[in-house]
């Protein structure tokens, strides 16, 4: 598979542009940016053949059967209708869109193109997590009643800009990682939030965008998750809970990339470790993309789930502007 990149961004080189030459068979032939400067010294420095700042010329290439998009926020949605229209799969980056009906158009045009559309919600496809996933639909902790998600960080130096001081751009923590730990929930517990209630804060870097924010989601079986995310925490562990009536679920460390989470199951039996087999968590993304373009199948996080995650998030910061129980507003498309 033959890549465009769209999008001259930190997360490619950090993680995707890896993940996306581990896999046989896969290429990366151009990366596009807004800056021709940005975009020279982006692909001499990542050996990409080809630059430009006109998304058109790099989608003309009919060379190009996939795009993996990480702009800022506010051009995910412009530029995936661009690729779809090109016939190129679309591999997306999180939160795919700044809303809903954005995110339907990006679905309904790939399903009429045929091509394949993913969004870039890397947990749910970590082993770590698809290990909570089995331990879950095994009945091992019983009844489900509660999950918290731990997702408060410090948002690292070279990431200071646009989350935190451009709404247009779809700064703050909410679009940020709420919409991670919204799918990753909705992942686990196989069930969307129906209500949620929240509040938002900024407590050190956001300006004009919430670094912080704190929520509590009730499901439809009546579980109810509680969701912590921040910027501002440079102490604070990721992790995530779920307790049963049968046990519960310690997950350390798993809410961040790296092997070095992990997960204690306690019943009545007592305590015991569960082992995973670690695999990043992008390469993994990559891999079934291609998988599913090869083959014709929704990938692990579809178009859909992006949407929806999206939802729980827009729902969140409703709901903490206003003070008031939100229901998420998913739309009809499944
Ligand atoms: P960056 O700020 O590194 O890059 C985003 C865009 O900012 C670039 O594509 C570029 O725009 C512009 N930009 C950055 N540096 C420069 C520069 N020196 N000169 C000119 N323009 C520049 O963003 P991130 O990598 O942190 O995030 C990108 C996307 O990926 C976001 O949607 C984010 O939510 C998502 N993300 C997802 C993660 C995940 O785990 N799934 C993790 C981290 C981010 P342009 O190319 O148009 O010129």
């Amino acid at each position: 598979m033959n890549w465009a990149l769209i999008g001259a961004s930190t997360i490619a080189s950090e993680n995707m542009i890896g993940a996306i030459r581990a896999q046989s068979g896969a290429q990366i032939g151009w990366v596009v940016s807004g800056s021709a400067e940005h975009a020279a010294s982006y692909a001499e420095a990542h050996d990409i053949p080809r630059w430009t700042v006109d998304l058109a010329e790099a989608l003309a290439d009919p060379q190009v059967q996939a795009v993996y998009i990480s702009s800022t926020n506010e051009k995910h949605h412009g530029q995936a209708l661009a690729a779809i229209a090109a016939g190129k799969h679309v591999l997306c980056e999180k939160p795919m869109a700044l809303s809903r009906s954005e995110a339907e158009e990006m679905i309904v045009a790939a399903r009429d193109a045929g091509v394949v559309l993913a969004v870039n919600h890397h947990l749910r496809s970590s082993a770590a997590i698809r290990a909570i996933r089995r331990l879950l639909d095994d009945g091992a902790l019983g009844q489900l009643r509660s999950m918290r998600i731990f997702h408060a960080v410090a948002l690292p130096r070279h990431l200071y800009g646009w989350r935190l001081d451009q709404p247009a751009a779809g700064g703050g923590v909410i679009a940020d990682i709420t919409v991670h730990n919204a799918d990753t929930a909705r992942f686990l517990l196989q069930e969307d939030p129906q209500f949620v209630v929240a509040e938002k804060a900024m407590t050190g870097l956001g300006q004009g965008v919430e670094d912080s924010a704190m929520s509590v989601w009730t499901m439809p079986s009546g579980v109810m998750v509680y969701s912590h995310e921040s910027f501002t925490h440079p102490f604070a562990r990721s992790g995530l809970e779920i307790h049963g009536s049968e046990g519960s679920l310690y997950a350390r460390g798993v809410m961040q990339e790296g092997p070095d989470g992990a997960i204690e199951l306690v019943t009545a039996q007592g305590s015991q470790p569960v082992s995973y087999d670690w695999r990043g968590a992008y390469d993994a993304v990559v891999a079934d993309f291609m998988q599913a373009a090869a083959e014709g199948r929704a990938p692990a996080a579809s178009g859909v789930d992006g949407l929806r995650s999206l939802m729980v998030a827009e729902a969140v910061r409703r709901a903490a502007m206003t003070g008031k129980r939100q229901a998420p507003e998913y739309g009809d498309l499944t």
